[in-house]
């Protein structure tokens, strides 16, 4: 198997597992418990707390474990919305992921008005349509740091420093972003910020919230005191301690992402650009993250051309894998170019640590083969 789709999911790296397996076999306690045999996973819990925050320049106590990034992005727009209960106004994008944007309509049935940025034909939004949709109703801007589509990195900075000028709370999804690109909120003003275990070698079903000191949080899950009174539910102590060490070797090899991931993805960008006629980059050139790449395919449907390269082994996708199952064309190339084929014709490859020259080489002969074959 060629795993070119890192970007739905990454395998759980050994040193993940290994971190976690004491978790799950002797150490089974309910860290809530007055005995120390449940207590003593709180220290584990901290630890996990302190990888988390550091990986993206927070502070350990900024940091809420959830069950999923979905859960983080609901449970920030909810409490951003909590805390202005008179500000009736949401902006986000027309490429957010689907928590994102599912969640809003949802609030947009509830009465919210929401305003989805548009973005240009290279999957950016402008600052100036930024600036002209914010009001004195806005409760909340919720905007992704790079795209799980395109890999394309929307100013998160700048973005940040608009809405903190405005008093407007600002939520940014950064699933794509974390263990890719650095983060540092020491540096940039966000209220809220997500992330999620399975992107960066920890394993599915946990997630972290990270929600600046003095910000105002409302929870979402109500239940126990756990997370200090902001998430009910006994924690999943092992799959905390996989995301923490997940987070500490994100940070620690960080510096070598951009160099080992950045020239295979080229390579298969640059080869299939080459030599496969009437193919188009989808997402800006540069501003994007070293691993991902979309491609169209003219005159190939996205479907056959991912059955023909499963034939041979070779995992990559046509959109977003929560959306893999539905025949809608992907929404995130749409909005960029509404106007062609782009995206029905469209796949999505995107790389990761484990990825070889070998394989590059490999997936660029089956793709070659297979688009002749369906252009036949
Ligand atoms: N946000 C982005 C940008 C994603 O790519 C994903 C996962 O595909 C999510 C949110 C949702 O993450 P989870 O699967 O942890 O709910």
């Amino acid at each position: 198997m060629i795993y070119l789709d890192h970007n739905a999911t990454t395998p759980i790296a050994p040193e993940v597992l290994a971190a976690m397996m004491p978790y799950l076999t002797e150490e089974w306690g309910n860290p809530s418990s007055t005995y120390k045999f449940g207590a003593k996973l709180k220290g584990a819990i901290e630890a996990a707390r302190g990888q988390v925050a550091e990986l993206i320049g927070a502070q350990a106590s900024e940091i809420i474990f959830t069950s999923c990034a979905t859960e983080s992005n609901n449970a920030a727009i909810h409490a951003a919305l909590k805390a202005n209960p008179a500000k009736r106004h949401i902006i986000t994008s027309a490429v957010e992921h689907s928590s994102v944007l599912n969640f809003c309509r949802t609030l947009e049935y509830g009465g919210f008005r929401v305003t989805y940025l548009p973005v240009d034909r290279d999957g950016l939004i402008k600052l100036a349509d930024l600036e002209n949709a914010l009001t004195d109703d806005t409760a909340v801007v919720s905007l992704m740091w790079a795209n799980n589509e395109t890999g394309v990195l929307f100013p998160v900075k700048e973005i940040a420093e608009m809405c903190r000028a405005r008093g407007v709370l600002f939520h940014c999804d950064a699933v794509q972003a974390a263990g890719k690109i650095p983060i540092n909120l020491r540096e940039a003003p966000v209220d809220y910020l997500s992330i999620t275990g399975h992107k960066l070698g920890a394993p599915k079903g946990v997630g972290a919230l990270y929600v600046r000191r003095k910000t105002p949080f409302t929870p979402l899950i109500v239940g126990g005191h756990q997370e200090r009174n902001q998430r009910g539910g006994t924690e999943n102590v092992a799959l905390i301690v996989g995301l923490g060490k997940a987070c500490g070797l994100a940070r620690q090899k960080l510096p070598e992402y951009d160099k080992k991931v950045r020239p295979l993805r080229d390579a298969l960008e640059d080869g299939i650009l080459s030599s496969i006629p009437n193919t188009e980059l989808n997402g800006h050139k540069t501003q994007r993250l070293s691993n991902t790449s979309n491609l169209t395919f003219h005159g190939i449907e996205s479907e056959a051309l991912l059955i023909l390269l499963d034939q041979e082994g070779i995992c990559a996708s046509s959109g977003a894998a929560c959306l893999a199952d539905s025949d809608e064309p992907s929404y995130v190339v749409q909005a960029m170019k509404s106007e062609s084929a782009a995206s029905r014709q469209m796949i999505r490859f995107s790389l990761g640590w484990e990825n070889t020259n070998v394989e590059v080489k490999a997936a660029m002969n089956a793709i070659t083969r297979a688009a002749k074959m369906l252009r036949g």
